[in-house]
């Protein structure tokens, strides 16, 4: 086991089940017998399966550039990923992509973060269709599709495939989503934000999702009410391939 994988572990059972601080060599820590003592009374045994799976999935390396991505994931878990690439469900019934993992440009996962935040005081999450979306992907989705109307061309690149676009709705905590009045990658009048036959209800949620957005750098697109762009930074096209068990 490399010590790196060891230090990572330390780290997230000490931040995990103790709530204890971490400290550098030079730094010891302030109380060092009050620490010991909380240690002492706290058992191994007592933690559950379920937490101690999450610390683990924590501490498994970062097998990314964190300089060029940032996973969603770890920034909060109640992300529910369901990247509809990832499986046949989607508009080209092809999977695209190996295993579900989204990442963003750090700026745009930040931004998003808050966004998570701020609709979790509302016991609500983020719901991820699509995030960094890799170049070569787009090309082999513009093979299947080869019509600008529903796929950017490959020439041009996606905001995707820079990592500053994401695709997304609004979720319950249980993973109900909120009424938009269309699927995910709907494709027509009903899918767009200019259409006002929808119900009150389906508006409000439409609202709720483009303000908070809005509020952290994100711009809406008139014909998908799930696609949002982070205006924040700009980059190149990318073809990172993120890595699967
Ligand atoms: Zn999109």
């Amino acid at each position: 086991m490399p010590n790196n994988y060891i230090f990572l572990l330390s780290v997230f059972l000490c931040l995990g089940i103790f709530g204890c601080q971490t400290t550098t060599t030079d730094t010891p820590p302030s109380d060092t017998k009050q620490e010991a003592d909380t240690l002492s009374i706290v058992p191994m045994d007592i933690i559950a399966v379920e937490e101690a799976d999450e610390i683990l999935k924590k501490a498994t390396p970062i097998d990314y550039d964190t300089t060029q991505w940032t996973e969603l994931i770890r920034l909060d878990e109640n992300f529910i990923l369901n990247l509809k690439y990832a499986t046949e469900d989607n508009f080209v019934d092809r999977q695209l992509y190996d295993c579900p993992r989204c990442f963003l440009h750090p700026e745009a996962a930040k931004a998003l973060l808050n966004v998570q935040r701020e609709l979790a005081k509302m016991d609500y999450t983020l719901m991820l269709f699509d995030c960094y979306r890799p170049w070569s992907v787009q090309q082999a989705l513009w093979e299947i599709m080869p019509n600008p109307s529903y796929v950017t061309p490959p020439k041009r690149g996606s905001m995707h495939n820079r990592g500053l676009a994401v695709d997304l709705t609004i979720a319950h905590l249980n993973g109900d989503t909120l009424e938009m009045g269309t699927p995910f990658d709907y494709f027509g009048p009903r899918g767009h934000h200019t259409y006002t036959h929808h119900t009150p209800t389906v508006q409000a949620n439409r609202a709720l999702l483009k303000s908070t957005m809005a509020k952290h750098g994100f711009a809406s697109i008139r014909t998908e009410w799930w696609h949002y762009n982070y205006r924040g930074v700009r980059r190149k096209t990318a073809d990172m391939r993120w890595e699967c068990d």
